[in-house]
């Protein structure tokens, strides 16, 4: 099987301050990986690398077999990776159909009706196709969170990156997002995760991935993990989070 993400040795500075020191990761199509570690460690830093919002310094990251050099490819690897934040960002003068259908009319150059049709279709599979023409403010968090999924849905993306998507949202609204996660999981899409919901990840991370001090030191089996973490940083973020 051909990997869909190859990192190797990927380095990223903040002036003085060496945030990645030295990331290698492979991760095979359909793979669903949970990232974990603590605050400061480089989780999202290293996602942002990989859809090229923070361009790396040194190594090297391929992505459906696209080199991300920072020349000229910037395009296609967006279409590639959809990205989902913490703070859904979602344009707040637009309607939640609008959110969804712009980068498919702009920059995949499809029919308004093409992208509205398709766009009706992720709002069902999200949940919340009654909201189509409402704006994001008159919304819950968690209703904004699934637009937020299915705006990055809607460019077809091979990957999907999720920042924490849950940690802005009230307990309450928390289960409708990850539950639209799990279903995507399911669905066979390549996932990268930065989460601390734990339940999520014993139920469908292939891998979970360990940050510390601008690497992982754990790449593992959620059983593995949980039962044993090798690294002592990983214990006493375990022993903290459970
Ligand atoms: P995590 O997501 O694991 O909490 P981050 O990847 O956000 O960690 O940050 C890793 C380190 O890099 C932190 O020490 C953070 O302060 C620093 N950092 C992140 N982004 C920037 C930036 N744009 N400018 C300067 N330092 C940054
Ligand atoms: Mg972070």
């Amino acid at each position: 099987m051909t990997a869909i993400i190859e990192a190797h040795d990927v380095h990223k500075h903040f002036g003085s301050f060496h945030a990645l020191r030295g990331v290698n990761l492979t991760v095979q199509p359909g793979e669903v990986v949970v990232i974990i570690g603590p605050s400061g460690s480089g989780k999202s830093t290293f996602i942002r690398t990989l859809n090229a919002l923070d361009p790396h310094d040194a190594g090297s990251i391929t992505v459906d077999g696209i080199p991300l050099n920072g020349k000229g490819n910037l395009d296609a690897i967006r279409r590639e990776v959809g990205m989902v934040f913490q703070s859904f960002n979602l344009f707040p003068h637009l309607t939640v159909l609008e959110n969804i259908t712009l980068a498919p009319i702009r920059v995949r150059k499809a029919s308004r009706a093409d992208a509205e049709k398709r766009g009706l279709e992720l709002l069902r599979r999200v949940g919340i196709e009654e909201q189509a023409g409402k704006y994001p403010a008159q919304l819950s968090g968690g209703q904004q969170q699934r637009v937020a999924i299915a705006r990055a849905l809607a460019m077809e993306p091979k990957v999907m990156l999720f920042d924490e998507p849950t940690s802005a949202l009230d307990p309450e609204m928390i289960k409708e997002v990850l539950d639209v996660m799990k279903e995507l999981a399911r669905s066979g899409m390549t996932m990268l995760v930065v989460t601390h919901e734990m339940g999520f990840a014993r139920e469908v991370a292939d891998r979970i991935l360990f940050f510390d001090g601008g690497n992982i030191v754990e790449d593992t089996t959620p059983e593995n993990f949980y039962q044993n973490p090798q690294h002592e940083r990983a214990r006493t973020f375990l022993s903290k989070i459970l």
